[in-house]
């Protein structure tokens, strides 16, 4: 899809927002100011399709339209598939709601000690601190909570999020989520971070944000001072598609590692998006280039008014088998499914082994080659 991909190809520049002066492009609170949310917002730009027009119109009970202006200059206006358009702008098939989606598709109110804290694994947290995002993914796993258009009303105290993390002496690893947590004042993350630096049992703290993707204005310098202060701090992004990578996601990515935090991807498989081949290879070589280790791959979960943007795990399945052994093995995210009613990620991965008894294992390589390794 990008072959000989190069730097100077990737996205660049302000797009339809020439005439803005840098000042107000690169600040963070510019652009989340001029959040296009409203139809209106988006015909100024575009046309909509008739289906996107629906979309709208159901999204306020379901999960907010937002999308900043850095982000919206990805969508193609000329084509109703481009693939970052269908991740932000809503669709009328968010109506179809099949029988085995739900409002909390991977089960995490069951495992809520205290609001906000997810306590699902024996060694680490998922600690969400805010309900809101700088642009909202269609697919959302927490659009039950997050941009509250369903009346969630989120609004734990991160104070008893951190005194339950104090005492729990078995929690090693603190990952915070939400929504968004690069979207809290530098004040509130500093508290955040500085009380978790403090705890003796805590090794590492992860934080997972599309904000780099939607906004990464917000990366600026003082909030990498904060970063790097933290002992030990790693970064999952989301990105799900090679456009995604722009001139200016290569050099939030720089600014990061050079503070000396490790990155890693998180995408989501998402028909008509990403659901091939050739498009996850080119991602996830845009991201070595960026530094940014592809994590997960996630099978979509089963979330409410999600079924147009699903595919058969089959799809994923083959996607990893035609990486594995045709790229760098870093390159190759793990696919996972988080099971539903809060079974946890679990791993999916094509069949190598053909027989295993007590003697020997017989292989198929990335060819389709068969080996025997002989043990006894
Ligand atoms: C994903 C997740 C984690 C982190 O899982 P890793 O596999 O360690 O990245 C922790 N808690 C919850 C509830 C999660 O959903």
């Amino acid at each position: 899809m990008f072959p000989n991909d190069k730097l100077e190809n990737w996205y660049k520049g302000k797009g339809h927002w020439n005439d803005i002066p840098d000042h107000e492009w690169y600040d963070w609170k510019w652009q989340m100011r001029n959040c296009l949310k409203s139809k209106h917002d988006f015909l100024n730009f575009m046309d909509l399709t008739e289906d996107e027009l629906v979309g709208f119109d159901i999204a306020n009970n379901k999960l907010s339209v937002a999308v900043t202006p850095y982000f919206f200059n990805l969508v193609n206006t000329a084509d109703s598939n481009c693939p970052v358009r269908r991740q932000i702008i809503p669709s009328a098939l968010e109506s179809n709601v099949v029988s085995y989606e739900k409002k909390d598709p991977v089960g995490e109110e069951g495992s809520m000690p205290v609001p906000g804290i997810v306590h699902r694994y024996p060694d680490r947290v998922l600690f969400l601190v805010t309900d809101r995002c700088a642009s909202y993914c269609r697919y959302c796993t927490r659009s039950r909570m997050v941009s509250n258009a369903q009346d969630y009303g989120f609004s734990p105290s991160i104070d008893i999020g951190l005194q339950y993390i104090e005492k729990n002496k078995s929690i090693r690893d603190v990952l915070l989520s939400g929504g968004d947590p690069l979207l809290l004042s530098n004040n509130k993350l500093e508290h955040i971070l500085s009380r978790l630096r403090e705890i003796d049992h805590i090794e590492l703290v992860r934080i997972g944000s599309r904000v780099p993707v939607f906004l990464p204005q917000r990366i600026n310098e003082s909030l990498l001072n904060i970063f790097k202060q933290q002992k030990n701090l790693w970064l999952s992004i989301h990105v799900n598609h090679p456009k995604e990578c722009t001139e200016d996601l290569f050099n939030t990515c720089r600014n990061l590692s050079d503070a000396g935090i490790p990155l890693g991807n998180q995408s989501v498989l998402l028909k008509g998006i990403n659901d091939n081949s050739n498009v996850m290879k080119s991602l996830i070589h845009r991201l070595l280039m960026m530094k940014v280790k592809p994590y997960y791959l996630y099978q979509c979960d089963l979330i409410e008014g999600s079924s147009h943007l699903r595919v058969n795990p089959q799809v994923g399945l083959n996607i990893i088998h035609s990486l594995r052994g045709h790229t760098t093995g870093y390159a190759i995210p793990q696919f996972v499914i988080d099971a539903p009613s809060g079974g946890g990620k679990i791993p999916l991965n094509p069949e190598y082994v053909k027989d295993l008894d007590s003697e020997k294992i017989i292989l198929e390589n990335y060819q389709g080659n068969e080996y025997t390794y002989n043990f006894n």
